[in-house]
């Protein structure tokens, strides 16, 4: 039977990717719904290439696409805004949603797709940062299959046995039921170590937006990748491991690898070391997640390890990645701690991109944030939206502010 999909955030790198795998399997997969807040070239194409039935887009938007699906598909339902994402991502004809909106962005609807049962795949990491515990009961409520496509989990998941991966797409996993069950000991997270890997500590303050978004490997949107950077990226993955997979922080580890080929791994109780490999490239994981059970054509590269010829791994430095370390105490606090960390983030790597923010003041702006609000407790999800709001609002104060101050770095406390 083919499958329903809606994609939200089709117009971005996620987005196309999926779009890249699904046209090519057009015997399993329709593309039901797609959603897009920007770029309306490449969302009328797409409305043109894959014919779907819903589209929600941004109110900016809207008067533009409306003139295009009158101009001969008129069978397009259009929505907008949030609520018409939302919609889209609970619609009942729809069977898989793929969740691919930037940032926290992406949490309500991420959350309409968890509520109605849908099969998610997910690459949209914040919103799993930000429930962290909770991720697993509203699945496991809703009776919801989570399968993580951003590449360090999904690597991950194709490593575990199969009764491990129900139990983790099923959210009836926990650190006292979990994946040690199953015989796991740890798990590992790779990272390229992004742009900055050999660069001079003391250079890292003159780093421009341009330079912190050119990732060496992989080709992906600008939040992503200033991420990737300052290897926050890295730190929202050990969040978000710990939420998917219901492990502890101390059970994941991190750790450099510059060729970006191995995607994670899997350490088992005997021993043994399970990993996947595969070039740079999202399709992979998309695929090995919209397969389910079978192994799809992704589109990708053909691996040729001889040609790669040595693959390395480091340990990553602290001091010149305080992002990281950041991280992992929020891992270890939990509670409101990870929702401050990825809201002050967002603000942060936004101010960068603007210019009101050095590279190095980004992890000064997060560490104060943290010491503000991490004391504050999230017990559903309305208290996590709330926080989550609160923390913009009084850092873009605080920005705002400090612009007006020459006394006062802008990521002073
Ligand atoms: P992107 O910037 O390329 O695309 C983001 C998409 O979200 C676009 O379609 C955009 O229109 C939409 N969007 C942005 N703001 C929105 C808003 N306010 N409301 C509704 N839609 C909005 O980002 P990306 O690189 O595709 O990343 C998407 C998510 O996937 C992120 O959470 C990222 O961390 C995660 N991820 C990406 C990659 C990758 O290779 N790109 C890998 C792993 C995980
Ligand atoms: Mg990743």
């Amino acid at each position: 039977m083919i499958k329903n999909i809606a994609i939200l955030g089709a117009t971005g790198s996620i987005g196309t990717s999926a779009l890249d795998v699904i046209a090519k399997h057009p015997d399993r997969f329709a593309i039901w719904g797609l959603t897009s807040h920007s770029r309306i070239d490449n969302c009328c194409a797409m409305i043109e290439k894959f014919q779907p039935k819903m589209v929600a887009v941004s109110a900016a938007m809207t008067g533009d696409v409306a003139n295009f699906l009158a101009s001969g598909f008129g069978s397009v339902t259009l929505l907008e805004g949030e609520q018409g994402i939302n919609t889209i991502a609970a619609a009942e004809e729809v069977d898989i949603v793929i969740a691919g909106i930037a940032g926290a962005a992406g949490f309500a609807s991420t959350l309409s797709a968890i509520r109605a049962g849908k099969k998610v795949l997910i690459a949209n990491k914040e919103p799993l940062v930000m429930l962290g515990e909770m991720l697993r009961k509203l699945v496991a409520d809703s009776g919801a299959q989570i399968i993580p496509i951003d590449s360090e989990h999904n690597a991950i998941f194709q490593c575990l046995p199969k009764a491990a991966q129900i139990d983790c797409m099923s959210g009836e996993i926990d650190a006292d039921h979990g994946l040690l069950r199953h015989g796991v000991q740890g798990i590992t997270l790779t990272a390229s170590g992004g742009p900055f890997l050999n660069t001079p500590p003391e250079r890292m303050s003159d780093i421009t937006p341009d330079q912190a978004a050119a990732h060496p490997r992989w080709t992906m949107g600008r939040k992503i990748s200033i991420d990737s950077a300052t290897m926050m990226n890295k730190g929202l993955e050990m969040i978000e491991a710990c939420a998917l997979f219901g492990v502890s922080p101390q059970n994941v580890e991190v750790v450099i690898h510059p060729e970006s080929i191995v995607h994670s791994f899997v350490e088992y109780l005997d021993g043994s070391i399970l990993a996947q490999l595969a070039s740079p490239d999202m399709r992979v994981p998309i695929a090995a997640a919209l397969g389910d059970c079978e192994r799809i054509d992704s589109g990708a590269e053909r691996l040729d390890l001889v040609r790669v010829g040595q693959l390395n791994f480091q340990k990553p430095d602290d001091r010149k990645f305080p992002c990281l370390v950041l991280a992992r105490q929020v891992a270890e606090t939990g509670g409101a701690a990870p929702v401050v960390l990825n809201a002050a983030n967002e603000v942060a790597v936004n101010a960068f991109c603007a210019g009101r923010l050095r590279f190095t003041d980004i992890p000064d702006l997060i560490h104060c944030a943290l010491e503000d609000f991490s004391n504050l407790a999230v017990d559903d999800v309305e208290s996590i939206i709330r926080l989550d709001q609160q923390v913009r609002d009084i850092l873009q104060n605080r920005l705002d502010t400090s612009a007006n101050s020459s006394q006062q770095t802008a990521a002073e406390c």
